[in-house]
Protein backbone atom coordinates (compact mmCIF):
# COMPACT_ATOMS: atom_id res chain seq x y z
CA UNK A 1 0.00 0.00 0.00
CA UNK A 2 1.28 3.51 -0.93
CA UNK A 3 2.03 5.65 1.92
CA UNK A 4 -0.38 8.38 2.81
CA UNK A 5 0.38 11.65 3.98
CA UNK A 6 -2.22 13.74 5.63
CA UNK A 7 -1.51 17.23 5.60
CA UNK A 8 -2.97 20.58 6.35
CA UNK A 9 -4.64 19.72 9.67
CA UNK A 10 -5.24 20.53 13.15
CA UNK A 11 -3.57 17.66 14.86
CA UNK A 12 -5.25 16.53 18.70
CA UNK A 13 -2.51 13.46 18.99
CA UNK A 14 -4.31 11.95 22.05
CA UNK A 15 -1.13 12.01 24.03
CA UNK A 16 -2.30 15.10 26.13
CA UNK A 17 -0.58 17.96 23.81
CA UNK A 18 -3.05 20.67 22.60
CA UNK A 19 -4.04 20.94 18.81
CA UNK A 20 -1.32 21.93 16.70
CA UNK A 21 -1.00 22.34 13.07
CA UNK A 22 0.49 19.90 11.17
CA UNK A 23 0.83 16.55 9.32
CA UNK A 24 1.32 13.10 9.23
CA UNK A 25 2.29 10.17 7.51
CA UNK A 26 0.53 6.15 6.97
CA UNK A 27 2.10 3.58 5.93
CA UNK A 28 0.23 0.30 5.61
CA UNK A 29 -2.10 0.30 8.71
CA UNK A 30 0.36 2.14 10.76
CA UNK A 31 1.39 5.95 11.38
CA UNK A 32 4.73 6.03 10.59
CA UNK A 33 5.44 9.96 11.59
CA UNK A 34 3.69 12.66 12.96
CA UNK A 35 5.59 16.35 12.59
CA UNK A 36 6.10 18.24 15.20
CA UNK A 37 3.95 21.68 15.82
CA UNK A 38 3.99 23.64 12.85
CA UNK A 39 6.88 21.72 11.08
CA UNK A 40 6.40 19.44 7.49
CA UNK A 41 7.52 15.75 6.91
CA UNK A 42 9.34 14.88 3.58
CA UNK A 43 6.46 13.00 1.91
CA UNK A 44 8.82 11.45 -0.74
CA UNK A 45 5.93 10.29 -3.71
CA UNK A 46 3.11 9.70 -0.80
CA UNK A 47 -0.45 10.11 -1.59
CA UNK A 48 -1.21 13.47 -0.64
CA UNK A 49 -4.65 13.83 1.73
CA UNK A 50 -5.31 17.73 2.11
CA UNK A 51 -7.41 18.44 5.38
CA UNK A 52 -8.10 21.71 4.24
CA UNK A 53 -7.48 22.54 7.96
CA UNK A 54 -9.85 20.15 10.00
CA UNK A 55 -9.42 18.67 12.68
CA UNK A 56 -7.28 15.36 12.71
CA UNK A 57 -7.95 13.02 15.62
CA UNK A 58 -7.61 9.09 16.62
CA UNK A 59 -10.84 7.25 16.56
CA UNK A 60 -13.09 6.83 19.06
CA UNK A 61 -13.47 4.01 21.31
CA UNK A 62 -16.94 2.89 22.65
CA UNK A 63 -16.61 1.49 25.94
CA UNK A 64 -19.49 -0.43 26.38
CA UNK A 65 -21.53 -1.28 23.19
CA UNK A 66 -24.59 -3.34 22.46
CA UNK A 67 -24.93 -4.35 18.72
CA UNK A 68 -27.57 -6.48 19.16
CA UNK A 69 -30.10 -4.18 21.16
CA UNK A 70 -32.26 -3.04 17.89
CA UNK A 71 -33.63 0.76 18.83
CA UNK A 72 -36.36 -1.07 20.47
CA UNK A 73 -38.36 0.61 23.78
CA UNK A 74 -37.85 -2.47 25.85
CA UNK A 75 -35.48 -5.33 26.21
CA UNK A 76 -38.26 -7.87 25.06
CA UNK A 77 -38.17 -6.32 21.72
CA UNK A 78 -34.60 -7.14 21.91
CA UNK A 79 -34.83 -10.54 22.91
CA UNK A 80 -37.18 -11.98 20.29
CA UNK A 81 -35.99 -10.53 16.89
CA UNK A 82 -35.13 -13.66 15.26
CA UNK A 83 -31.86 -14.74 14.83
CA UNK A 84 -31.32 -14.43 11.21
CA UNK A 85 -32.85 -10.66 11.14
CA UNK A 86 -30.24 -10.04 14.23
CA UNK A 87 -27.38 -10.67 12.84
CA UNK A 88 -28.11 -8.59 10.04
CA UNK A 89 -28.92 -5.87 12.40
CA UNK A 90 -25.69 -5.85 14.30
CA UNK A 91 -23.59 -6.04 11.20
CA UNK A 92 -25.84 -2.96 9.73
CA UNK A 93 -25.14 -1.49 13.56
CA UNK A 94 -21.06 -1.92 13.63
CA UNK A 95 -21.11 0.10 10.32
CA UNK A 96 -23.13 2.34 11.57
CA UNK A 97 -20.48 2.67 14.44
CA UNK A 98 -17.14 3.08 12.25
CA UNK A 99 -19.35 6.32 10.17
CA UNK A 100 -19.86 7.99 13.07
CA UNK A 101 -16.02 7.87 14.12
CA UNK A 102 -15.67 4.92 16.34
CA UNK A 103 -12.75 3.06 15.00
CA UNK A 104 -13.15 0.35 18.08
CA UNK A 105 -15.49 -0.93 20.77
CA UNK A 106 -16.19 -3.42 23.58
CA UNK A 107 -19.12 -5.56 23.41
CA UNK A 108 -21.06 -5.15 26.88
CA UNK A 109 -22.79 -8.15 26.70
CA UNK A 110 -24.96 -9.69 23.31
CA UNK A 111 -28.30 -10.66 23.41
CA UNK A 112 -28.35 -14.14 22.06
CA UNK A 113 -25.05 -16.17 22.92
CA UNK A 114 -23.28 -15.57 19.80
CA UNK A 115 -23.87 -12.50 18.10
CA UNK A 116 -20.89 -10.57 19.12
CA UNK A 117 -18.57 -13.23 18.23
CA UNK A 118 -20.25 -13.33 14.74
CA UNK A 119 -19.67 -9.87 14.21
CA UNK A 120 -16.17 -9.47 15.05
CA UNK A 121 -15.22 -12.46 12.77
CA UNK A 122 -17.36 -10.93 10.25
CA UNK A 123 -15.28 -7.52 10.41
CA UNK A 124 -11.98 -9.05 11.12
CA UNK A 125 -12.43 -10.85 7.82
CA UNK A 126 -13.24 -7.35 5.79
CA UNK A 127 -17.33 -9.00 4.81
CA UNK A 128 -18.32 -6.07 6.26
CA UNK A 129 -16.87 -2.68 7.58
CA UNK A 130 -17.15 -1.96 11.47
CA UNK A 131 -15.04 -0.91 14.40
CA UNK A 132 -12.02 -3.08 16.20
CA UNK A 133 -14.49 -5.00 18.50
CA UNK A 134 -14.05 -6.84 21.40
CA UNK A 135 -16.65 -9.45 21.56
CA UNK A 136 -18.92 -9.76 24.92
CA UNK A 137 -20.66 -12.98 25.77
CA UNK A 138 -24.91 -12.44 26.86
CA UNK A 139 -25.46 -10.95 30.47
CA UNK A 140 -24.98 -13.58 33.42
CA UNK A 141 -28.17 -13.43 35.03
CA UNK A 142 -29.84 -15.36 37.73
CA UNK A 143 -33.45 -16.47 37.99
CA UNK A 144 -36.12 -13.68 37.80
CA UNK A 145 -33.45 -11.14 37.09
CA UNK A 146 -32.59 -8.88 34.76
CA UNK A 147 -31.79 -10.97 31.46
CA UNK A 148 -34.44 -13.68 32.79
CA UNK A 149 -37.54 -13.18 29.92
CA UNK A 150 -38.93 -16.85 30.41
CA UNK A 151 -42.33 -17.32 31.84
CA UNK A 152 -42.90 -19.69 34.49
CA UNK A 153 -45.03 -21.70 32.41
CA UNK A 154 -42.64 -20.97 29.04
CA UNK A 155 -39.09 -21.96 30.63
CA UNK A 156 -37.34 -21.87 27.34
CA UNK A 157 -33.93 -20.40 27.51
CA UNK A 158 -34.19 -19.06 23.75
CA UNK A 159 -36.38 -16.66 25.52
CA UNK A 160 -33.78 -15.18 27.83
CA UNK A 161 -32.07 -11.97 27.38
CA UNK A 162 -29.32 -13.21 29.53
CA UNK A 163 -27.40 -16.51 30.46
CA UNK A 164 -29.53 -17.66 33.26
CA UNK A 165 -27.23 -19.12 36.41
CA UNK A 166 -28.58 -21.81 38.76
CA UNK A 167 -25.62 -21.59 41.18
CA UNK A 168 -21.82 -22.45 41.25
CA UNK A 169 -21.69 -25.01 39.43
CA UNK A 170 -23.83 -23.76 36.85
CA UNK A 171 -21.37 -20.72 36.56
CA UNK A 172 -18.48 -22.81 35.51
CA UNK A 173 -20.55 -24.64 32.73
CA UNK A 174 -21.63 -21.11 31.62
CA UNK A 175 -18.37 -19.22 31.22
CA UNK A 176 -17.14 -22.90 29.80
CA UNK A 177 -19.73 -22.35 27.24
CA UNK A 178 -19.13 -18.79 26.35
CA UNK A 179 -14.96 -19.65 26.11
CA UNK A 180 -15.92 -22.39 23.69
CA UNK A 181 -18.02 -19.98 21.64
CA UNK A 182 -14.85 -17.33 21.65
CA UNK A 183 -15.65 -14.31 23.57
CA UNK A 184 -12.98 -12.00 24.78
CA UNK A 185 -14.62 -11.17 27.85
CA UNK A 186 -17.06 -12.53 29.65
CA UNK A 187 -20.23 -10.24 31.56
CA UNK A 188 -21.89 -10.12 34.63
CA UNK A 189 -25.09 -8.70 36.48
CA UNK A 190 -24.27 -7.89 39.68
CA UNK A 191 -26.77 -5.57 41.08
CA UNK A 192 -30.11 -4.58 39.60
CA UNK A 193 -31.97 -2.22 37.22
CA UNK A 194 -34.65 -0.12 38.06
CA UNK A 195 -36.29 -0.64 34.33
CA UNK A 196 -35.98 -3.88 35.00
CA UNK A 197 -38.17 -3.94 38.19
CA UNK A 198 -34.75 -4.76 39.82
CA UNK A 199 -33.48 -1.52 42.30
CA UNK A 200 -30.15 -0.73 41.11
CA UNK A 201 -28.72 -1.09 44.48
CA UNK A 202 -29.59 -4.79 44.97
CA UNK A 203 -27.36 -7.04 44.77
CA UNK A 204 -28.41 -10.46 42.63
CA UNK A 205 -25.17 -13.19 43.16
CA UNK A 206 -24.00 -15.38 45.95
CA UNK A 207 -20.80 -14.79 46.59
CA UNK A 208 -19.98 -18.33 45.71
CA UNK A 209 -20.84 -17.94 42.00
CA UNK A 210 -18.96 -13.94 42.07
CA UNK A 211 -15.53 -16.62 43.01
CA UNK A 212 -16.59 -19.00 40.63
CA UNK A 213 -16.71 -16.77 37.28
CA UNK A 214 -13.83 -14.88 38.55
CA UNK A 215 -12.08 -18.50 38.96
CA UNK A 216 -12.99 -19.66 35.82
CA UNK A 217 -12.37 -16.34 34.14
CA UNK A 218 -9.00 -16.22 35.14
CA UNK A 219 -8.38 -19.97 34.03
CA UNK A 220 -9.33 -19.19 30.69
CA UNK A 221 -7.21 -15.67 30.40
CA UNK A 222 -10.64 -13.50 30.28
CA UNK A 223 -11.41 -10.79 31.20
CA UNK A 224 -14.81 -9.86 33.48
CA UNK A 225 -17.47 -6.79 32.74
CA UNK A 226 -19.98 -5.76 35.23
CA UNK A 227 -23.19 -4.12 35.43
CA UNK A 228 -22.33 -3.14 38.86
CA UNK A 229 -24.82 0.32 39.85
CA UNK A 230 -24.64 -1.01 43.89
CA UNK A 231 -21.84 0.04 46.15
CA UNK A 232 -20.93 -3.79 46.94
CA UNK A 233 -21.11 -4.99 43.32
CA UNK A 234 -17.99 -2.46 42.50
CA UNK A 235 -16.27 -3.33 45.49
CA UNK A 236 -16.99 -7.02 44.31
CA UNK A 237 -15.49 -5.89 41.01
CA UNK A 238 -12.54 -5.10 42.57
CA UNK A 239 -12.22 -7.66 45.33
CA UNK A 240 -12.70 -9.82 42.23
CA UNK A 241 -9.98 -8.03 39.81
CA UNK A 242 -12.86 -7.74 37.21
CA UNK A 243 -11.45 -5.34 34.91
CA UNK A 244 -14.54 -3.55 33.50
CA UNK A 245 -16.99 -1.67 35.87
CA UNK A 246 -20.48 -0.39 34.25
CA UNK A 247 -21.97 2.07 35.59
CA UNK A 248 -20.66 2.36 39.62
CA UNK A 249 -23.39 4.72 40.17
CA UNK A 250 -23.81 4.28 44.25
CA UNK A 251 -20.01 3.83 44.82
CA UNK A 252 -19.57 4.98 48.94
CA UNK A 253 -16.07 6.10 50.14
CA UNK A 254 -14.90 2.90 50.86
CA UNK A 255 -15.66 1.33 46.98
CA UNK A 256 -13.62 4.85 45.60
CA UNK A 257 -10.89 3.77 48.32
CA UNK A 258 -10.34 0.06 46.48
CA UNK A 259 -11.23 1.82 43.39
CA UNK A 260 -8.26 4.32 43.45
CA UNK A 261 -5.84 1.87 44.68
CA UNK A 262 -5.98 -0.29 41.93
CA UNK A 263 -7.25 2.39 39.13
CA UNK A 264 -4.22 1.29 37.10
CA UNK A 265 -6.34 -2.29 36.56
CA UNK A 266 -9.76 -1.01 36.05
CA UNK A 267 -12.32 1.60 33.85
CA UNK A 268 -15.35 2.69 34.81
CA UNK A 269 -17.59 2.53 31.66
CA UNK A 270 -20.16 4.41 33.21
CA UNK A 271 -23.21 4.36 30.22
CA UNK A 272 -24.61 7.52 31.83
CA UNK A 273 -26.47 8.44 28.62
CA UNK A 274 -28.76 5.72 29.73
CA UNK A 275 -30.08 7.33 33.14
CA UNK A 276 -29.68 10.33 31.25
CA UNK A 277 -31.61 10.36 28.22
CA UNK A 278 -34.34 7.19 29.96
CA UNK A 279 -34.88 10.52 32.90
CA UNK A 280 -35.43 13.02 30.67
CA UNK A 281 -35.97 11.84 27.00
CA UNK A 282 -38.44 8.39 27.19
CA UNK A 283 -41.69 9.85 27.39
CA UNK A 284 -42.62 9.80 24.04
CA UNK A 285 -42.13 6.05 24.53
CA UNK A 286 -44.13 6.21 28.17
CA UNK A 287 -41.35 6.97 30.26
CA UNK A 288 -42.35 10.64 31.31
CA UNK A 289 -39.77 12.07 33.86
CA UNK A 290 -42.18 11.48 36.45
CA UNK A 291 -41.84 7.65 36.01
CA UNK A 292 -38.58 7.82 35.73
CA UNK A 293 -37.94 9.57 39.13
CA UNK A 294 -40.48 7.25 40.60
CA UNK A 295 -38.44 3.84 39.40
CA UNK A 296 -35.25 5.61 40.78
CA UNK A 297 -33.60 7.04 37.59
CA UNK A 298 -33.21 10.64 38.95
CA UNK A 299 -31.64 9.91 42.41
CA UNK A 300 -29.45 7.39 40.64
CA UNK A 301 -28.23 10.28 38.40
CA UNK A 302 -27.65 12.32 41.16
CA UNK A 303 -25.78 9.48 43.28
CA UNK A 304 -23.70 8.61 39.66
CA UNK A 305 -22.74 12.57 39.04
CA UNK A 306 -21.16 12.55 42.69
CA UNK A 307 -19.69 9.07 42.54
CA UNK A 308 -18.01 9.96 39.00
CA UNK A 309 -16.80 13.17 39.43
CA UNK A 310 -14.93 11.81 42.95
CA UNK A 311 -13.25 8.98 40.85
CA UNK A 312 -12.16 11.49 37.89
CA UNK A 313 -10.71 13.23 40.46
CA UNK A 314 -9.00 10.61 42.07
CA UNK A 315 -7.47 9.65 38.71
CA UNK A 316 -9.66 6.86 37.99
CA UNK A 317 -10.32 5.96 34.47
CA UNK A 318 -13.73 7.09 33.31
CA UNK A 319 -15.02 6.10 29.54
CA UNK A 320 -17.28 7.17 27.59
CA UNK A 321 -20.29 4.78 25.57
CA UNK A 322 -22.45 2.70 26.98
CA UNK A 323 -26.02 1.53 26.72
CA UNK A 324 -27.20 3.24 23.15
CA UNK A 325 -29.51 1.18 21.25
CA UNK A 326 -32.60 1.72 22.56
CA UNK A 327 -35.26 3.85 21.22
CA UNK A 328 -34.78 7.02 23.48
CA UNK A 329 -30.92 6.78 22.19
CA UNK A 330 -30.58 4.79 19.24
CA UNK A 331 -27.26 3.70 17.97
CA UNK A 332 -24.93 6.20 16.61
CA UNK A 333 -25.40 9.27 19.00
CA UNK A 334 -23.20 7.62 21.27
CA UNK A 335 -21.01 10.86 21.17
CA UNK A 336 -23.47 12.29 23.44
CA UNK A 337 -21.72 10.76 26.10
CA UNK A 338 -18.70 13.49 25.63
CA UNK A 339 -21.13 16.19 26.77
CA UNK A 340 -22.42 14.59 29.49
CA UNK A 341 -19.00 13.55 31.18
CA UNK A 342 -18.31 16.92 30.98
CA UNK A 343 -21.63 18.01 32.83
CA UNK A 344 -21.91 15.34 35.11
CA UNK A 345 -18.89 14.31 35.68
CA UNK A 346 -16.08 17.48 36.30
CA UNK A 347 -14.31 16.17 33.17
CA UNK A 348 -12.80 19.05 30.93
CA UNK A 349 -13.57 18.75 26.87
CA UNK A 350 -10.13 17.46 26.53
CA UNK A 351 -10.44 15.06 29.11
CA UNK A 352 -13.65 13.58 27.64
CA UNK A 353 -11.89 13.40 24.33
CA UNK A 354 -8.49 11.52 25.75
CA UNK A 355 -11.03 9.35 27.57
CA UNK A 356 -12.40 8.43 24.07
CA UNK A 357 -9.18 7.93 22.55
CA UNK A 358 -6.04 7.47 24.53
CA UNK A 359 -7.81 5.58 27.56
CA UNK A 360 -9.78 3.44 24.58
CA UNK A 361 -6.80 2.17 23.62
CA UNK A 362 -6.17 1.15 26.77
CA UNK A 363 -9.42 -0.23 27.36
CA UNK A 364 -8.96 -2.45 23.64
CA UNK A 365 -5.87 -3.87 25.90
CA UNK A 366 -3.31 -2.37 23.02
CA UNK A 367 -2.44 0.65 25.10
CA UNK A 368 1.14 1.32 23.38
CA UNK A 369 -1.03 1.02 19.63
CA UNK A 370 -4.35 2.17 19.72
CA UNK A 371 -5.54 6.10 20.68
CA UNK A 372 -3.15 8.24 19.80
CA UNK A 373 -1.23 9.41 16.67
CA UNK A 374 1.84 8.43 17.51
CA UNK A 375 4.41 6.82 15.28
CA UNK A 376 4.15 2.96 15.59
CA UNK A 377 0.39 3.27 16.80
CA UNK A 378 -2.50 1.88 14.45
CA UNK A 379 -3.83 4.20 11.22
CA UNK A 380 -7.12 4.77 13.50
CA UNK A 381 -8.42 7.93 12.70
CA UNK A 382 -10.76 10.67 11.72
CA UNK A 383 -11.06 13.99 10.17
CA UNK A 384 -13.76 16.51 11.98
CA UNK A 385 -14.99 19.93 10.37
CA UNK A 386 -14.40 22.48 13.07
CA UNK A 387 -12.98 21.81 16.93
CA UNK A 388 -14.21 18.70 19.13
CA UNK A 389 -12.65 20.71 22.17
CA UNK A 390 -14.85 23.56 21.43
CA UNK A 391 -17.94 22.15 20.29
CA UNK A 392 -18.44 18.13 21.69
CA UNK A 393 -22.03 17.93 19.70
CA UNK A 394 -19.69 17.87 16.09
CA UNK A 395 -18.55 14.52 17.14
CA UNK A 396 -23.21 13.72 17.27
CA UNK A 397 -22.75 14.68 13.41
CA UNK A 398 -21.97 12.51 10.68
CA UNK A 399 -21.90 15.12 7.80
CA UNK A 400 -18.87 16.92 10.54
CA UNK A 401 -17.20 13.69 10.57
CA UNK A 402 -15.51 14.04 7.02
CA UNK A 403 -13.27 10.95 6.75
CA UNK A 404 -12.88 8.09 8.87
CA UNK A 405 -9.76 5.54 8.40
CA UNK A 406 -9.60 2.48 10.22
CA UNK A 407 -6.41 -0.09 10.22
CA UNK A 408 -4.93 2.42 7.25
CA UNK A 409 -8.21 2.03 5.07
CA UNK A 410 -10.28 4.40 3.98
CA UNK A 411 -13.79 3.68 5.48
CA UNK A 412 -15.81 7.38 4.55
CA UNK A 413 -14.41 10.71 2.73
CA UNK A 414 -17.36 12.66 2.49
CA UNK A 415 -14.89 15.15 0.78
CA UNK A 416 -13.64 13.13 -1.55
CA UNK A 417 -10.50 14.25 0.56
CA UNK A 418 -8.43 10.84 -0.95
CA UNK A 419 -9.29 10.64 -4.31
ZN1 LIG B 1 -25.20 -2.21 29.06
Amino acid sequence: MKTKAIINVTIFDGTGTDPYPGEILIEGNRITSVSTPGKTLAKGDARIIDGHGAFLMPGMVESHTHFSWNDQPSLSAIQFMPPEEHILWCIRTAGRYLDMGWTSALGAAAAKPRLDVVTKHAINAGDFPGPRYLAGSQEITVPGMMGDNTLPHVPNEALNFGAVCWGPEDMRRIVRTFVKIGVDHLKINLSGEYIAGVPAEKDIFSEEEVAMLAAEARLAGKRVAAHARSSLSVKRCVKHGFELIFHASYADEEALDMLEASKDKHFVAPGIGWLINTLYNASEFGITEKIATDMGYKRELEAASESLTKMHKRGIRILPGGDYGFAWMPHGTNARDLEYLVKYAGMTPKEALLAATKHGGALMMLPNELGQLRAGFLADLILVDGNPLEKLSLLQDSQKILMVMKDGNIHKDLKRYAE
